[in-house]
């Protein structure tokens, strides 16, 4: 029997040629809700004592976030923004987290209007901002925690060094403000779960410090930084260290951040290849030696808009795939459709293309979509979700424009 495709794939190969057929040129991504099903059921079984509030930065996609809510998650929101968003789906307040350690004043004071409590902090005058416009909100401390099994870094920017961590309880005591708990984040796709137990080793030594300072901690946050992939490793490290330093019975809950891990593999980007240009490469030819063909294609999203994180993270890794089977493959350059010439998505070894091919790119549902431009005046790509009629029952999914498998 042929293995069944993935329906998400499958919607794919419906919508190109009737792409082609009406001449539309225009990127669009294939969201999978399925796949945020599937994730999140994981999770639970590979990680049943940390209860994740989704990332709302890295997709916010109102889908996505209607089907996290109906799956019960939280959500950690970074900005006034944010917290309107998930509000406006019906997320209440207690699962909120506002995760952000430096926040504009006006956005604390919003966070307080709507009984949004917990919020992060790493500084003294964020201390003193958070009396002003929320005297009562639950503080978490973030702590800077060791990032180099990341590719992500983001302790230079956020969190409190281990020298400061006392002298800041000690000011969040005498400001009579109630610190809950301890956060971190070991950066974005970590690739060994040994960071996430040195972060909550330390963790467990900052809530030590807040008992002999006068508070009495009983939250945990261990941030995002899961890949899409390889959960099952990094969630054997946690639950060892969070039984060995944070048991079942300390009383202390735990929740995390989780982004990337929700919606990478979900999203499929198609884009349009609407332009090509044959060059001869004076210093890639097969045998090393002479010319050879080097083809440059210009597809319709490009690094102002769905690949953005390939300039700012250039290890970032894109694998793209044109739509149908061709061979042989030729040395080419992918560009994104914008008159800067920064705006060079990959170099790769692809089968020629014609204009009006398609190439498809996978796991691109994290950092694409909230992060789009549409500069120059490209359109940035059209949405469109799948799901299976199962799934959306379940869930009693409110989404229009769904397409059913
Ligand atoms: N929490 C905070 C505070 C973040 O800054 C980020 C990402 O930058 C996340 C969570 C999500 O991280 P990831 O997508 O790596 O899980």
């Amino acid at each position: 029997m042929k293995p069944q495709l993935p329906w998400g794939r499958l919607y794919i190969t419906k919508l190109i040629p009737n792409n082609y057929l009406q001449g539309s040129e225009v990127p669009f991504y294939v969201g999978n809700l399925d796949s945020v099903f599937e994730k999140h059921q994981k999770w639970q079984t590979l990680l049943p004592r940390v209860t994740p509030f989704y990332a709302v930065k890295c997709n916010n996609n109102l889908a996505v976030l209607r089907t996290l809510s109906a799956l019960g998650t939280g959500f950690d929101c970074a900005s006034k923004r944010e917290i309107e968003m998930v509000m406006s789906i019906g997320v209440t307040p207690d699962k909120i987290i506002y995760a952000h350690t430096t926040k504009p004043q006006s956005h604390i004071r919003y966070a307080c209007t709507q009984g949004v409590d917990m919020m992060t902090f790493d500084n003294e005058e964020e201390l003193l901002k958070i009396t002003r416009g929320h005297p009562n909100a639950k503080l978490l401390l973030r702590i800077a925690v060791d990032d180099s099994k990341s590719q992500v870094k983001l302790s230079t920017k956020f969190g409190a060094t281990l020298g400061t961590v006392g002298s800041l309880l000690k000011r969040a005591h005498e400001l009579d403000l109630d610190v809950k708990g301890v956060s971190f984040h070991v950066g974005s796709l970590c690739t060994d779960g040994v960071a996430y137990r040195w972060a909550i080793e330390e963790a467990h030594h900052v809530f030590e410090q807040a008992r002999l300072i006068g508070f009495h901690l009983d939250l945990l946050d261990i941030g995002g930084g899961f890949s899409g992939h390889g959960l099952e490793m990094m969630s054997k490290a946690i639950n060892e260290a969070l039984d060995e330093f944070f048991p079942a019975d300390s009383g202390v809950r735990v929740i995390a951040e989780p982004g990337r891990y929700f919606v990478d593999s979900a999203f499929t980007l198609a884009l349009n290849v609407f332009a090509r240009k044959k060059v001869w490469n004076m210093l890639m030819s097969a045998d090393g030696n002479g010319l050879d063909t080097m083809i440059m294609y210009y597809v319709t999203s490009g690094i102002y808009s769905a690949f953005i994180e390939v300039k700012i993270y250039p290890d970032t890794l894109f694998s793209l795939r044109p739509h149908r089977v061709i061979k042989p493959r030729y040395q080419s350059v992918i560009w994104g459709p914008t008159c800067d010439s920064a705006d060079r998505i990959m170099d790769v070894w692809m089968p020629e293309l014609n204009i009006g091919d398609w190439i498809l790119v996978d796991n691109v549902g994290a950092y694409t979509i909230p992060m789009s431009t549409d500069f120059n005046g490209f359109e940035k790509p059209t949405i469109y979700l799948v799901v299976t009629p199962q799934i959306w029952k379940m869930l009693n999914l409110k989404v229009s424009n769904l397409r059913f498998g």
